[in-house]
């Protein structure tokens, strides 16, 4: 086994891989680009080493100074993760070139694979049925126009450099034909510098099967398949393993297939052998065709760890550092199901639109597996990929397993920027998904999964309550409450009156009622339970199933006068240096109650109105949140 290796990657995937390291004994060197200096997967790495500015050409895709690195670190291996320099054969070569070791196939099998083109003509001379198409030398919009033709519509066109869904274009109908093609080359032009496409038959209810392979060198073995026919635009969001469906005749149908894929290019190391599959009827052992071959570890391994208690990235360093397979075939058997979710900040009602910004507040369950890169304060960055998290799920079957997804994702509680968690929670929530009928289009057929949140009724009454600090804060301890105290808070543009009673409170939302009642630390609406919240400066966030956020009008906009009421609030987070007055005192307007200390000044909070303090909830020394209640005023009279 290696002493240490270099990790050219960041995110959740060099951290999920440094894991692995650490396990085994093997030092772990992290690269970063000043945007990542203070990230997770540096902080964890024995050694890091800086490439350069935050843009991938100016870093992460710099493979001469990851080299350099890994020599000056004595780093004896590379671990490319996914992305970025792990397709790259030009960069595996000067790896080898260097005297170090690419953990992860040759140059020559990733190059054999890398062109959808020549994949396709190497697996139709191994054996393995391809999606009939047109994948020749000519490419002049006349000939693509006529194999099209002959293929028959819908056709899809594809670059053939292509990744991530990017310069492929599903064309329905001859006369779309040419204003597609223009725009998929102009697409794979920018993305990949290589305008080339190849026209395929567009499968009709398509899903998306991909078997896990892994070869020595000579020998290869697979690890089942992976279900990940849940996509919006062609990229995966829910993937499982194993497939729905699924049956041994053409589990060993599949496997054997991407075996022979995997021996025809003498594959070393995790790969994945991806098919298109007919979903109309059930699976058959003759309705699956390779469509590409990813040279390797797959975002989407988790769940095929979980069903075969496979260490993939540990067999990934041990057969780099010279062993052979670490199981065969017969050994290697399913059990149960696994489902993984991709946490993306991106505002999936504005069209998956990538989001930026900082995490205020991350917390996931425990009970399920979280690969992850990024803790509370990082910020999502514009320069890398928006995934925040990978939240797998293992249960005894589908239908335990899908359960927990849905726990989960319930537990998963992100606030400071736009995540896609509800929608998660949704697709994890649809029936059709849950019996099994999964397509690539299942996504793109029901608008109400892409919606906006439900941000009206009871979610925003139990942020008015969180805004106001009411479900923390209990303004009527210590004395006797003889009438109950009302407040009105502005949540967005809508405004909520409170009714705050002993343990209870009520609130009104645009003509209707919410009932609130305390029962221990816990809030219950109208009997069910009120999910956790998040209070930001500017902001609310309820969680639990259908999360949403809640502005809150900006506090530094409100002068003390402003506050009005009965009730004195923190107009912004800070340390509560004094408190000047006690229960029972009589004062008057503008008389000193409280002085505050936040952003490094002080601000001195006075009273809004003659009248008797009823309660005082700030104890001088105390850290309180914005919107928190300070003292409160006996109702007047
Ligand atoms: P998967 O099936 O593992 O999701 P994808 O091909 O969709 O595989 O992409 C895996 C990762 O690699 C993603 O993070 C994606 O952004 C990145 N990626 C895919 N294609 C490219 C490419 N051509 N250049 C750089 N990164 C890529
Ligand atoms: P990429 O390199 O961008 O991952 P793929 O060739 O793997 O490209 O295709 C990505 C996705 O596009 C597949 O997962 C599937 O949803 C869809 N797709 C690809 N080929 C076909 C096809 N022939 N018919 C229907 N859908 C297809
Ligand atoms: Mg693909």
């Amino acid at each position: 086994m290696f002493n240490r290796i270099l990790i050219a990657n960041r995110g959740e995937i060099a951290f999920r891989v440094m894991r692995t390291a650490r396990a085994l004994g093997v030092e772990t060197v992290a690269v970063y680009s000043d945007a990542d200096a203070g990230a997770l997967h540096v902080e964890m790495a024995d050694r890091a080493v800086r490439l350069g500015p935050a843009p991938v050409a100016e870093s992460y895709l710099r493979g001469d100074a990851i080299i350099q690195a890994a020599l000056d670190t004595g780093a004896e291996a590379i671990h490319p993760g996914y992305g970025f320099l792990s397709e790259n054969p030009d960069f595996v070569a000067a790896v080898e070139a260097a005297g170090l070791v690419f953990i992860g196939p040759s140059a020559d099998a990733i190059r054999a694979m890398g062109l959808k083109d020549a994949a396709k003509d190497l697996m139709v001379a191994a054996g393995v049925p391809v999606v009939p198409g047109y994948q020749g030398e000519d490419q002049t919009p006349a000939t693509l126009a006529k194999a099209a033709g002959d293929i028959g519509y819908p056709v899809l066109i594809k670059a053939v450099a292509g990744g991530g869904g990017k310069g492929m274009r599903l064309v329905e109908t001859p006369d779309a034909f040419d204003a597609h093609l223009a725009s998929a080359k102009a697409e794979a032009k920018t993305a990949f510098g290589n305008e080339r496409v190849l026209i395929e038959k567009y499968i009709q209810q398509p899903r998306h099967i991909e078997v896990q392979v892994f070869g020595d060198g000579t020998d290869a073995v697979h690890l089942f398949e992976r279900d990940c026919s849940l996509q919006r635009r062609h990229q995966k969001v829910i993937e499982e393993a194993p497939a729905p469906g699924m049956t041994d005749a053409v589990r060993d149908a599949m496997g054997s297939a991407a075996v022979a894929a995997a021996k025809a290019i003498g594959y070393a190391g995790a790969g994945t052998v991806e098919f298109i599959v007919d979903g109309a009827g059930g699976l058959r052992a003759d309705g699956f065709w390779f469509m590409e071959m990813n040279t390797r570890l797959q975002v989407e391994h988790p769940v095929t760890e979980a069903i075969t208690g496979v260490d993939l990235v540990s067999w990934q360093l041990q057969v780099a550092a010279g062993g052979g397979l670490p199981m065969r075939q017969d050994d290697l058997q399913i059990t149960g199901h696994a489902f993984e979710a991709r946490l993306y900040a991106e505002d999936v009602p504005a069209g998956f639109l990538p989001a930026t910004g900082r995490i205020d507040h991350l917390m996931f369950p425990e009970d399920a597996r979280i690969d992850s890169g990024v803790r509370a304060g990082d910020e999502i960055s514009p320069w890398y990929d928006p995934m925040i998290a990978k939240v797998t799920v293992a249960g005894v079957d589908r239908t335990a397993a899908l359960a927990g997804l849905r726990r989960a994702l319930a537990g998963t509680e992100v606030a400071g920027l736009v995540t896609n968690i509800g929608f998660l929670q949704r697709l994890a929530a649809d029936k059709g998904f849950a019996a099994g009928e999964v397509d690539t289009g299942l996504i793109a057929r029901d608008p109400d999964l892409v919606a906006a949140p439900d941000a009206g009724g009871w979610r925003l009454a139990w942020a008015a309550i969180v805004a106001a600090g009411l479900d923390v804060a209990r303004p009527w301890q210590g004395f006797t409450l003889w009438q109950p105290l009302t407040r009105r808070i502005e949540i967005g543009e809508t405004a909520v009156s409170l009714v705050v009673a002993r343990d209870a409170i009520t609130a009104e939302v645009e003509g209707t009622a919410y009932h609130f009642a305390r029962r221990g630390a816990a809030w219950f609406c109208d009997g069910a339970a009120c999910p956790r919240a998040y209070r930001g400066a500017n902001a609310v966030t309820v969680f639990g199933d259908d999360p949403v956020t809640f502005a809150l009008p900006d506090p530094l906009d409100r002068g003390a006068e402003g506050l009005g009421g009965d009730v004195v609030l923190a107009p912004m987070p800070g340390l509560v240096q004094a408190v000047k007055v006690a229960v029972g005192d009589t004062v008057t307007t503008g008389q000193r109650m409280v002085v505050l200390e936040a952003m490094k000044m002080e601000h001195v909070l006075t009273s809004p109105r003659d009248g008797v303090v009823a309660a005082v909830t700030a104890t001088a020394g105390g850290q309180v949140v914005a919107g928190a209640p300070l003292v409160t005023l006996e109702a007047a009279t």
